[in-house]
């Protein structure tokens, strides 16, 4: 028996961070926008005693780890595991489209649809505020990979609360060559905010919250509007770890597109264009430019984590 789930990757259309907590995380007023690009993950009845195995495919599936530490077989875990299963007897293949450390998700995309192949293939039927639980112990994102659409995270992120959206958006990802490092990002943001005299602390910097222009643009389904109110608070770091960024964004504006950021803790970069012809106007300009890996005109909103065959 197989199932077949397709998930989507994100971009951050705002992304507030706050100062450093105690506990070592950063506040966000994080708004999640699902895009059409994605993983599949396909789940395989194993042999018994196999437990749970995983194989890649895709541009970046030689960044995949095929260990436990990958998110889809920990989230197979979890799932079985929370439902007290003996057996976790499952081959996870990932035919792997969303760049890897790359700011969009992608290991959280995966963790979030073994869930679902996994709750379908086992015939579970886990309800989906327990989804979502299970789905919050793996990681921040991974929640926002189940429910899809627009949504406003709170706290790590893992706090979501769908937002109204009207219309649909043209993306471009430009991909680069080599990952960022989620953490790695973070400290720099927080060393950056040291050095400029602000402060880092979640007593010196800010709560962030959600930008109501850009709440509104989004129910408004005004493209122009949403591209003037992107933000990334994490942009200064990414740029400072990777100041060839700087390239990739012009590269895109320069081709026409109405916004840019960096994607997350990058080092994708995202733009937004004012239709489809210009998305992919703007695709074949950064590719041309040399100043990314690859480039992807895509759309969004588009829904979370879902079935898309079994048999
Ligand atoms: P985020 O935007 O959530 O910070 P990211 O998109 O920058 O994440 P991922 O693609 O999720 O980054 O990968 C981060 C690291 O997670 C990888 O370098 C890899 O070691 C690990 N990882 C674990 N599972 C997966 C998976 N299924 N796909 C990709 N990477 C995975």
């Amino acid at each position: 028996m197989t199932v077949t789930v397709r998930v989507p990757a994100k971009v951050n259309v705002q992304l507030g961070v706050g100062g450093l907590r105690a506990d070592g995380f950063h506040d966000l007023a994080n708004v999640f926008f699902a895009v059409a690009l994605g993983d599949e993950v396909t789940a395989t009845a194993g042999e018994p005693g196999t437990g749970v195995t995983l194989s890649c495919t895709g541009p970046d599936a030689d960044a995949v780890p095929l260990d436990d530490s990958n998110l889809a077989a920990r989230a197979a875990r979890l799932l079985a595991a929370h439902h007290g299963l003996a057996a976790t007897d499952v081959h996870l293949h990932i035919a792997k489209a969303i760049p890897v450390a790359g700011g969009m998700a992608g290991g959280s995309a995966d963790g979030a649809a073994a869930l679902v192949a996994c709750d379908a293939l086992w015939g579970l039927g886990t309800p989906v505020e327990v989804l979502l639980e299970l789905a919050a112990e793996l990681g921040s994102d991974v929640p926002f990979a189940l429910v899809g659409g627009v949504a406003l995270g709170r706290g790590r992120g893992e706090i979501l609360e769908p937002l109204p959206v009207a219309g649909s958006y043209h993306w471009v990802f430009a991909v680069a060559d080599g990952g960022l490092s989620t953490p790695a990002v973070f400290r720099e943001c927080d060393r950056l905010r040291e050095e400029a005299g602000t402060g880092s602390g979640d007593t010196e910097v800010a709560t962030p919250d959600a930008d109501p222009a850009l709440l509104a643009a989004l129910a408004d389904g005004d493209a122009v509007a949403l591209a003037a109110a992107l933000t990334n608070d994490l942009q200064p770091a990414a740029l400072s770890l990777r100041p060839a960024l700087a390239a990739t964004l012009r590269a895109g504006t320069e081709a026409g597109a109405i916004g840019a950021l960096v994607s997350g803790s990058g080092p994708t970069c995202a733009f937004l264009a004012k239709d489809a012809d210009a998305a992919e106007a703007v695709a074949a300009a950064l590719r041309a430019s040399g100043s990314c890996r690859a480039a992807h005109a895509t759309y969004g909103p588009v829904p979370g984590a879902a079935v898309t065959a079994g048999e």
